[in-house]
């Protein structure tokens, strides 16, 4: 499809072979890309042995985005492995389930500032940790959603949430184009994974997607992965500060 040998990165955020992070590791490494791939904790830790079987020669490495430490010890085994590297995918988002389910001005201060912190802070946060060993030209990942653009019901407090993490895309775009690096985010549809069965209704929401959808299917991993490839390729070079929806045109119609 595309020739990505000799590119080198991070996948930030797999849990199990569902995770649209697993999807995108999986199709980066199939093109020739060398891959770290980093899981949250020791809690998803069993489901990650199939995962390192199906991608031999990767690095999987346990990172909590939460923690400052370990975030900067993810940035060390990649300059250690890499020495520089071309690209991040940060997919990881959490809000407490408390939260999560409720409505936006109900959210707890601290659980709303956890959510924030693993789902947009560790975005800026970990690009500012790899920022030295960055190649010119470097592609910077992350994942939304339309409930950042849009109020969606039963989104509640992630939908500014997401908001923040585009803007953040934004003013990363402008801050680090001088390097020519390119920060944009990804916006699918919703999908099957263990972060979607958090939220209320997630059914309704799938066979809404499937039905008003102009392209009229349901979406899967690997179409996410598939537009992860494209903005790693240098095909992409003239494409910052975005977000790309991958949601079959959901966001275009009403
Ligand atoms: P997922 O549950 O497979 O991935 C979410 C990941 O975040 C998990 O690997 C989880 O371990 C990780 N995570 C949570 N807290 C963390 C922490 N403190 N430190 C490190 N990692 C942590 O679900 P997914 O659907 O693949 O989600 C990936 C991204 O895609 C998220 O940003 C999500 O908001 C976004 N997204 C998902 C959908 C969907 O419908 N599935 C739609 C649009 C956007």
């Amino acid at each position: 499809m595309y020739d990505l040998k000799g590119k080198k990165g991070l996948v930030v955020g797999v849990a199990n072979q569902h995770s649209i992070a697993f999807s995108c590791a999986q199709m980066l490494y199939e093109q020739g890309a060398e891959l770290i791939v980093s899981y949250a904790n020791e809690k998803t830790a069993p489901f990650i042995q199939p995962l390192q079987d199906a991608l031999p020669s990767v690095l999987f490495k346990q990172c909590d985005v939460s923690c400052d430490e370990q975030l900067a010890s993810l940035a060390a085994i990649a300059r250690s492995e890499f020495g520089n590297i071309d690209f991040v995918i940060h997919s990881v988002a959490f809000a407490p389930k408390e939260d999560l389910k409720g409505r936006l001005i109900d959210a707890h201060r601290a659980g709303f500032q956890l959510a924030m912190d693993v789902s947009c802070l560790s975005f800026i946060r970990l690009i500012r940790l790899l920022e030295p060993i960055l190649n010119p030209a470097s592609s910077l990942i992350t994942m939304s959603y339309l409930g950042g653009a849009r109020a969606v019901q039963n989104y509640g407090l992630m939908g500014p949430i997401k908001a923040s993490l585009e803007s953040s895309v934004r003013y990363m775009a402008l801050e680090l184009g001088q390097q020519g690096h390119r920060v944009n985010a990804l916006s699918p549809g919703p999908i099957k994974t263990r972060a979607a069965s958090g939220l209320k209704d997630f059914d309704l929401l799938l066979e809404r997607s499937e039905h008003k959808s102009p392209l009229k299917r349901n979406l899967s991993p690997e179409d996410v992965a598939g537009a992860a490839v494209f903005l790693v390729s240098d095909l992409s070079m003239a494409i910052t500060g975005s977000t790309l929806y991958v949601d079959n045109g959901y966001h275009a119609v009403d």
